[in-house]
């Protein structure tokens, strides 16, 4: 048992955790194999949808030519393997978009607890779908920080969405803000935005890589509850070009906590 707790550093550089696989390569050649690592990925990501489809639609124009019902049967898997596909490629152009403009700080000044409750309110249906409840827990008052509110929605929507995927059903997951006057690592006022489930919680031993492009702790579940793996990537970039820490801390069978911790502004 215990508590786990990761904390990442306050700017992620270009270089993931996965760079211990690469220690003996200069710089250059770990960049160059992170690069080939991910467009295999992608590559493998694409195809299996792919294969589906393509499986699917020889079917269609033969055996299954002339059986109503399973066209009807392969055209829903059919249409679920596109939406897979179409998933998988929204989150990777918000991938590289966010990447892009990871250097550029936003110019905006935005009301982190307003964004989380658009967020909670986008999410609702979906977890209600997911006989989830969404229980916001309000009081931080007026937490202003220097952010992009199209990003900062996106942070609050995929962390939600996880809590409901793997928070279980029938299940609260809670949402907490709440100020800090001094954070010690950002060295100054702070809003932290937790999204805490009671899930069935993550082993320690994924925690390091769990924001990784692809990393997921089961690849099965992941892609039944329609994950592309690329969440909490997209998640670690925005909050780094928040210049805020993503901390995750969770208990095998007790649940996780993922919060957002980001430098507010006076005003
Ligand atoms: P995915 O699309 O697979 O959900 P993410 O990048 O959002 O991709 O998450 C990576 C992995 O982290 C997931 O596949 C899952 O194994 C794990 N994970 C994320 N959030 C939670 C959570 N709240 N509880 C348990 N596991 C989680």
């Amino acid at each position: 048992g215990g508590l786990r707790v990761h904390v990442s550093p306050v700017r992620i550089a270009g270089a993931p955790a996965a760079l211990a696989a690469f220690e003996d390569l200069s710089a250059l050649e770990q960049a160059e194999a992170i690069r080939r690592d991910f467009v295999a990925n992608v590559s493998h990501e694409l195809r299996t949808p792919l294969t589906a489809l393509i499986g699917f639609i020889e079917t269609l124009k033969g055996p299954a030519r002339d059986d109503a019902a399973a066209r009807d049967r392969f055209l829903a898997v059919m249409d679920s393997e596109a939406g897979r596909m179409m998933r998988l490629i929204n989150d990777l152009l918000s991938l590289s978009r966010v990447q892009a403009e990871e250097r550029r700080r936003p110019s905006q000044t935005v009301a982190a607890g307003d964004i989380l409750q658009r967020a909670v309110l986008a999410q609702s249906a979906l977890a209600a779908a997911a006989g989830v409840t969404l229980v916001l827990e309000a009081g931080a008052g007026e937490c202003r920080v220097q952010g992009d509110p199209d990003q900062l929605m996106q942070v609050f929507v995929n962390l939600i969405e996880n809590a409901v995927k793997y928070g279980g059903a029938g299940r609260e997951v809670r949402l907490t803000v709440s100020p800090i006057a001094r954070e010690p690592v950002l060295k100054g006022p702070a809003v932290q935005i937790a999204v805490i489930d009671r899930g069935e919680g993550i082993d320690p031993i994924h925690l390091p890589r769990l924001t990784e492009r692809f990393y997921r702790v089961d690849t099965h579940r992941s892609r039944s509850k329609g994950g592309t793996g690329l969440g909490l990537a997209i998640v670690k970039h925005i909050v780094a070009r928040h210049r805020g820490r993503l901390r995750i801390e969770s208990e095998i069978g007790k649940g996780s906590t993922f919060s957002v911790i980001l430098p507010t502004v006076e005003g």
